[in-house]
């Protein structure tokens, strides 16, 4: 078992425990990490700044960058919102009657844990997972 330290773009930290860094490494890929905190996959472990005036740096470049994910991640909430379905916690629920009794055709977007991910990725059920933003964010 290994202990990482973990920070969300939410600036929110917080130490998680993985079989191993190999482990940590493919579970980060899939984008099965998520933030104790705000639900967001958009965390990454820590970085060791070896002295203040580089971290500031990266603090800047950060942020830039986050603006820029932002961006983004809001385009494709606005592409969601307007050709998905909103089903909230009932996702994992939702996803298995499409993919198992091929109602309906339309997609579906909402709220879902890491191990509900798991079990649809185990059963054949494709889903993607971005950060999401409340609009009350900005
Ligand atoms: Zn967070």
């Amino acid at each position: 078992m290994i202990k990482y330290n973990l920070t969300c773009k939410c600036n929110c930290t917080f130490d998680s425990w993985f079989a191993s860094s190999g482990e940590f490494g493919r579970l980060m890929k899939k984008k099965l990490i998520t933030c104790i905190e705000c639900n967001s996959n958009n965390v990454n472990k820590s970085i060791m700044a070896p002295n203040v005036s580089s971290s500031k740096k990266i603090g800047n470049i950060n942020y830039k960058f986050q603006k820029n994910i932002k961006k983004k991640i809001t385009e494709y909430q606005k592409f969601i919102k307007e050709n998905c379905r909103y089903v909230g916690d009932r996702f994992a629920q939702e996803a298995r009657n499409i993919h198992y009794n091929k109602k309906e055709t339309k997609s579906i977007y909402g709220r879902v844990t890491i191990d509900e991910i798991d079990e649809l990725n185990e059963e054949g059920i494709e889903t993607i997972t971005i950060p999401w933003y409340d609009k009350t964010e900005n």
